[in-house]
């Protein structure tokens, strides 16, 4: 009988706020995840860092972007890259964590039924205000 292969996933596109900045995924994520962490509140002006992570040969970038390394002990190989007129579009090149990857914010996709996270990180560091979500497993740290 033979094999059948799966049908290819739909392209997904994230795009910076000005559009300059372009990312075509081909392939589903391998991982979703949310941070509440004060740095990621930081990096992102917003309550919540969202992040999906794909295989880096399953996207295409187009645009230019500027990179910016976090120089800390957290995640030190962690490189950002964004939009340089607008600032967006914010993707991650990861080093040792999770190697091979590209993760990228889960807003500029700009699609409401994209696939909640898995787990959200650093929880206790949440705004007093943010309530507590139903499906992800909700972490204390990393
Ligand atoms: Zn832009
Ligand atoms: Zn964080």
């Amino acid at each position: 009988m033979p094999k059948t292969s799966p049908a290819p996933a739909a392209p997904r596109i994230a795009t910076c706020e000005c559009g300059g900045l372009r990312l075509t995924v081909t392939a589903p994520p391998v991982h979703v995840h949310g941070c509440t962490c004060t740095r990621c509140q930081r990096s992102t002006g917003s309550v919540m860092k969202l992040s999906a992570w794909f295989p880096e040969t399953g996207v295409r970038i187009d645009g230019p972007f500027t990179t910016w390394h976090f120089a800390g002990n957290d995640n030190p190989a962690l490189t950002a890259c964004f939009c340089p007129t607008c600032g967006g579009g914010r993707f991650f090149r990861t080093g040792d964590y999770l190697r091979g990857c590209i993760g990228i914010g889960v807003g500029s996709f700009a699609d409401p039924s994209f696939p909640a996270p898995d787990h959200i990180h650093w929880w206790p560091d949440r705004p007093h205000w943010l309530g507590t979500p139903l499906g992800p497993e909700l972490l204390e740290g990393n």
